[in-house]
């Protein structure tokens, strides 16, 4: 057979690792590298020319979203299907291992997976069982060291006893936790790792099994797994299988969520002899875009330290735009995006980056007012918002009468006159009978421990459920989920909210409906069903995939702006890249400000962000900014600063000159005298500011910005028709 078709279009260092003999492997190379592509052929060429079966290999990425372009691209390679290939992530493999054998993992076969919102509410919950002060012990506090633990692969018992009230008090929350979660079949992201773990080494008959099984593992993004995924893979590969695991230390961006860099080092040793590959060019980005990135990481002390290069060409400069205030920001981002497209580029083509949540809501309202498409991958997701969490609740309870947190949250949902006080004693009943909340209630109603007029409510909810259950269990999923959110009366209840709220909420529920469709139509969990796993309903995969997958599933199809986080930026690439937010304080952010070894890690995540673009790169920053409520006046980001600034050019609003960032003086064609009466020049007087002088003016009208040179705070952009300015001359 011919195998020389899957060497074509790799450079001579991919190719010696795509054909190397099999061994273990370590590539470690820049973005943009070709990393993911030599991972992609060497499956095909363990598949083609080593004759290796697809059934013995197991590669892992890190969203749901790249296992399944791993798939279609190794499939287009090979032009034939690769089913039994296992690929996905750690956590998406390790749920497959737990619904095969929840037997020998000693879960109920039903066990409900928690997102992290779950487990918030969870956590909460046993806290306030145990008289904790919320206070003084947050509860987000308590979910970071339990999940801390778990990803070190450390049990509540095993977490070391200590008299730090700190260590006492949340090992206390998590032995409590751990047991809730184990009496009622919970399962939380970190569960899913640590069990199937404990499964390798309490089950070593199965753990021959699939170390027999997986000849090759190959991971990709190594530079980002933690303790117990090291351990896991170590602990499956045993002596023979075969591992390529590929990685850039400069992208590793975990680290406050326990991932190890060390890892990479470590590899060599536990793994020798291991074939060390390095890869240098990129084939990603403009010689300008690679230039900035490269200086920028330049400024990290704690590096393998490698240059990228590029024989591309070198591009436009980086383009810096600098905001009155975060609407500003987002209409430049809006307006840019609008003029990509309206020149024949793609929506899909363009990505929008920022460091934190919180940042896309400003984002989504321009883009919707622009009508432009766009998406939110990862974070604000689709699937956490309340009205779709109310409907899951709905399918799940269909499934499991059992689960609590279904319960809990539909009960009274829509308000159906059963309220707080009720479901604390249905709790408190449940929790002393050890039993769940809905037998509780069917206890209560035949105890008549209710009053009449609340035993009522309760009844009709259980009979609710019941009748729905019945009406379904002939229809396909997405028949089922209409069926659900109308005869549960949640389409109602949420359309009823005033304007355009309910209005969104009825066509999320909408969504949902086409999302059921979309799930049954092409199942996109990454890994065929085995057997096992096909006695589960379709509603349940459907369930779990909701929960496991990070939100890169989105009901919105069709070409749309990318808007995510840095962080889930990760491995992916866009011809046009704005960087949103580059301020001091939220980028770095602040949280990072005081430790050393945490600015590093940020600008990693800098570099990651800027290494996503491949033609064009904007960066932009807003002079003020309202964050959780209150306004902030930030610098522009250090990072920008170590970008050289023959790269860049600073972006003026539209009908104003573009001219080099830095430079002084005004722009030429400017007038002497703004449309709005201000000289250069003129003294002015500002609330917050104090004194300063007129330097620039641009645009006219609503829209107008001065720009004033304040002897205190230094340049400040301001909107005219908000500065109320006293003119002192
Ligand atoms: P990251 O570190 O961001 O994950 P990476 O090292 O995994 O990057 P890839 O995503 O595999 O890099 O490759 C980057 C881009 O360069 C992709 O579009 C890929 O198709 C392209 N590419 C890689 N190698 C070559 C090559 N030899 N010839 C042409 N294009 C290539
Ligand atoms: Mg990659």
């Amino acid at each position: 057979m011919d195998v020389s078709h899957i060497l074509d279009n790799l450079n001579d260092a991919q190719r010696q690792a795509v054909a190397a003999p099999t061994g273990n492997m370590l590539v470690v190379a820049g973005a943009g590298s070709g990393k993911t592509r030599v991972l992609v052929h060497r499956i095909a060429w363990l598949i083609e020319a080593e004759g290796v079966s697809p059934h013995s290999l197991l590669a892992v990425t890190f969203t749901n979203k790249a296992a399944q372009e791993m798939r279609h691209r190794i499939e287009e390679l090979l032009k034939i299907s690769v089913r039994p290939l296992w690929v996905g992530t750690f956590h998406g493999i390790a749920h497959r291992l737990l619904r095969m054998h929840w037997r020998e993992a000693g879960l109920p076969q039903n066990f409900q997976i928690l997102d992290a919102d779950d487990q918030l509410r969870l956590v909460k919950r046993v806290m306030r069982s145990m008289d904790i002060d919320e206070q003084k012990w947050p509860a987000r506090q308590a979910v970071w060291f339990i999940n801390g633990q778990k990803d070190e692969g450390r049990r509540a018992k095993q977490v070391p006893a200590s008299d730090d009230l700190f260590q006492i008090t949340h090992k206390r929350i998590y032995e409590s936790y751990e047991t809730l979660c184990q009496q009622s079949g919970l399962v939380d992201f970190a569960e899913l790792l640590l069990k199937s773990h404990e499964l390798w080494l309490e089950q070593p008959e199965m753990l021959a099994h699939y170390q027999k099984r997986f000849q090759h593992m190959l991971v990709d993004e190594f530079q980002d797994t933690n303790t117990i995924q090291y351990a896991w893979l170590k602990v499956l590969a045993g002596t023979s299988s075969r591992i390529t695991a590929v990685g850039d230390d400069d992208q590793s961006i975990y680290g406050w969520r326990g991932a190890k860099i060390e890892n990479i080092h470590r590899f060599s040793d536990d793994f020798a002899p291991v074939e060390l590959v390095r890869l240098e060019q990129n084939y990603r980005s403009t010689a300008t875009i690679l230039k900035a990135a490269n200086a920028l990481i330049a400024n990290n002390a704690d590096r393998f330290g490698k240059e990228l290069w590029t024989d591309g060409p070198p591009g436009d400069p980086i383009r810096v735009y600098a905001g009155y205030n975060d609407l500003d920001e987002a209409r430049f981002i809006t307006d840019r995006s609008a003029e990509w497209i309206d020149g024949g580029g793609s929506p899909d083509d363009v990505a929008v980056l920022y460091r934190s949540n919180a940042q896309s809501r400003v984002l989504e309202e321009a883009l919707l007012r622009a009508q432009i498409p766009y998406r939110i991958y990862g974070g604000l997701r689709f699937f956490e918002r309340a009205e779709i969490k109310n409907a899951l609740c709905y399918m799940r309870l269909l499934i499991d009468r059992n689960s609590d947190t279904a319960f809990e949250r539909i009960v009274n949902t829509p308000t159906r006159g059963i309220g707080d006080k009720t479901v604390e004693v249905i709790r408190q009943q449940a929790r002393a009978r050890e039993l769940s909340m809905w037998q509780s209630c069917k206890d209560a109603l035949a105890e008549g421990s209710l009053s009449k007029r609340v035993a009522t409510k309760v009844a009709e909810f259980l009979t609710l459920i019941d009748e729905l259950d019945a009406a379904c269990a002939e229809l396909s999923l997405h028949e089922l989920a209409d069926h659900v959110i109308e005869a549960s009366g949640l389409l109602d209840f949420h359309s009823r909210e005033r304007g355009e709220r309910g209005l969104a909420r009825k066509e999320n529920l909408e969504e949902l409906v086409s999302a059921c469709r979309q799930f049954t139509g092409d199942l996109v969990f990454p890994i065929p069903a085995e057997p096992e796993a096909e006695s589960q309903s379709v509603l349940e995969q459907f369930l779990d995939q909701v929960a496991l997958d990070s939100g890169d599933r989105q009901a919105e199809s069709g070409p749309c702006v990318q808007l995510m986080t840095l962080h889930s930026a990760k491995g992916l690439e866009y011809p046009l890249v704005f960087l949103a937010g580059m301020e001091e304080g939220l980028f770095p952010h602040k949280m990072s400000a005081q430790e050393p070894g945490r600015i590093e890690e940020e600008r990693r995540l800098c570099y990651v962000g800027m290494t996503r673009a491949m033609r064009e790169l904007y960066i932009t920053h807003a002079e003020t900014r309202r964050l959780h409520g209150t306004d902030n006046y930030n610098r522009p980001s250090r990072f920008l600063q170590e970008i050289p600034r023959d790269l860049i050019h600073e972006v003026r609003m539209k009908g104003a000159v573009e001219r080099p960032y830095g430079g002084t003086g005004l722009p030429s064609g400017m007038a002497e005298e703004s449309a709005n009466g201000l000289r250069m020049g003129q003294r002015v007087m500002h609330a917050k500011f104090g004194e300063g002088v007129v330097v620039q003016c641009e645009g006219d009208g609503e829209r107008a910005r001065i720009q004033v040179n304040f002897s205190d705070v230094g340049a400040k952009w301001l909107m005219m028709g908000y500065a109320n300015l006293d003119i002192l001359d």
